[in-house]
């Protein structure tokens, strides 16, 4: 055998070597049943077709590698934003397994839920007492200043009453009766995790602000980020723009600290978010700002109960997702708009300028949640480029019209198409019959790279085969250079593969570009 303990192999390399190879060969040829390898080519041929496009663009009644997740991972996600937050998630074991594994092997942090273990018995006959024994385990064991609920499907599908049964548990004297216990119904079978984000979110101001009086804060405002992979980076990024410009606001949901504690010899299983006490304060603001509408639609709708003003946008990235966050932080304060931020401006746009010719008319593939699609296609049709196809599996008619809105407003963009509902599989036959010059989205995008070679950029939540990302930031007009170089390195790496070959095509294989 190749492995021993002189010469130890990565599984990479290892599963190359000949014993290896030869006993895939055996396991595919005698106990798999292959198709013989000239149908499986004709299948592999046909589904890049045209004919097929159609066929997969008509399906509806499966789904193929969606871009989205379910809804508890946005309430895990949107609870790890508060201070000392424990996510509680009601339902079985392995839903709170993948949250946990998603989210980490993004944020490459530990990232701590728990669940109410339902089993068998528990779906049958409901399960209250799950939460009256997982409350006190998790208020016992890991001491948190507020547990967030949350639940799976099968709890949905049972139909067990948060409400009542937190009410219940605190009567059994599982935490004290005036210990926080904020809830979110997250049905997993409808929405996404935008959706989780979203009703946790709310389910935390409703919690704090209900039936409390309020008494308006002149120039106040409340910034809700959304659900956001990028966070640690984009957060740190809004907060800076905002103490440049002196403003008095209050950051709800906050999980850059959490997803990013330093290594010094101390485990936290809790860092930063927003205080408790802020989150009941935030109340008395005037304003609510969401940074992405989609994340927050019914936050939105409880602020504007409770008497605030709403507004809301669409993942500041670039020069006019930017300028638009400035110009109504200035509204919602009276604040300027400082000069250093004015120089920032300046200096991206010099950027893109300095690179246009690489990135006129480049034709691009986006997907993820609708803000993100929503602020990197109005970024790149900036730059010069065409978003022909974007798409959100949990994007919604709402959406798709503001995305042709979008389209509608620059001279770039004729053939761009936007696809709501769909999935990953369907962005497949797109990149085949209309070919891009560059896809954008998530690790997850991966195996469309493989099968049509079109470049991926990973700028979106999940990543998982790429380290540190989310540390720097896409927001503001910072982000927006890091995005720009993002691009354009990507387009001269592929330059450069494409012109090294000695004597044939390193004419053009550049020092300068
Ligand atoms: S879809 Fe349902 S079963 Fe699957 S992880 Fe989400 S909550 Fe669990």
């Amino acid at each position: 055998m190749p492995q021993s303990a002189e010469k130890v192999l990565d599984h990479a390399p290892l599963f190359r070597e000949p014993e290896y190879v030869e006993m895939l060969k055996n396991k595919k040829e005698n106990f798999e049943c292959p198709h013989p390898g000239e149908w499986v080519d004709d299948q592999r041929e046909l589904t890049k077709t045209w004919e097929y496009r159609e066929k997969n663009l008509a399906r509806e009644a499966l789904v193929v590698n969606p871009a989205k997740a379910c809804q508890p991972l946005g309430a895990v996600f949107a609870a790890a934003g508060f201070e000392k937050t424990m996510s509680f998630v009601h339902g079985s074991q392995g839903c709170v397994a993948y949250y946990r594994s998603h989210l980490s092997r993004h944020f490459k942090e530990p990232s701590s839920a728990v669940s109410s273990s339902m089993t068998e018995d528990a779906a049958v006959f409901g399960g209250l007492k799950n939460m009256i024994d997982g409350l006190a385990n998790t208020y016992t064991l890991y001491e948190p200043k507020m547990i967030a609920v949350s639940t799976t499907c099968m709890a949905e599908v049972i139909g067990d009453d948060l409400r009542s049964f937190i009410e219940n548990a605190k009567n059994e004297g599982s935490v004290p009766a005036d210990y926080d216990v904020p809830f979110a119904h997250t049905p997993a079978f409808v929405g996404s995790h935008v959706d989780g984000y979203d009703n946790m979110v709310r389910g935390v101001f409703e919690h704090f602000w209900k039936g409390q009086p309020r008494t308006e804060i002149k120039g106040r405002f409340n910034l809700i980020p959304g659900f956001d992979g990028f966070c640690v980076g984009n957060n740190r990024e809004i907060k800076r723009m905002l103490s440049l410009m002196g403003v008095d606001y209050t950051f709800i949901q906050d999980a850059s600290d959490q997803y990013d504690t330093p290594s010094d010899g101390e485990y936290r299983m809790y860092d930063g978010g927003t205080k408790i006490d802020d989150v009941k304060d935030a109340l008395n603001a005037e304003w609510t700002l969401s940074l992405q509408h989609y994340n927050t639609r019914k936050t939105e709708d409880y602020c504007k109960e409770v008497g605030q003003k709403v507004a809301s946008l669409h993942y500041p990235l670039g020069v006019r997702g930017t300028d638009d966050f400035l110009m109504k932080v200035s509204e919602m304060t009276g604040k300027e708009i400082p000069e250093a931020l004015r120089m920032e401006r300046g200096r991206l746009v010099d950027a893109m300028a300095d690179s246009q010719a690489y990135l006129h008319g480049k034709k691009y593939a986006i997907y993820g949640d609708p803000d993100f699609v929503y602020g990197m296609a109005r970024f790149i049709l900036e730059t010069g480029g065409e978003p022909i196809h974007c798409l959100a599996t949990n994007g919604s008619a709402a959406w798709e019209v503001e995305m042709k809105e979008l389209f509608a407003s620059s001279p770039f963009s004729k053939d761009c198409q936007v696809w709501a509902g769909k999935d990953l599989w369907a962005m497949r036959s797109l990149l085949f019959t209309e070919p891009v010059d560059l896809l954008i989205g998530s690790s997850y995008g991966k195996y469309l790279e493989r099968d049509t070679g079109t470049p991926l950029l990973r700028l979106t939540f999940p990543i998982f085969d790429r380290h540190h990302h989310h540390r720097f930031p896409l927001m503001g007009y910072q982000g927006g250079l890091r995005v720009l170089t993002t691009i354009l390195d990507k387009f001269f790496d592929v330059y450069d593969q494409q012109t090294m070959i000695p004597s044939k095509t390193d004419y053009s294989f550049d020092l300068t570009r």
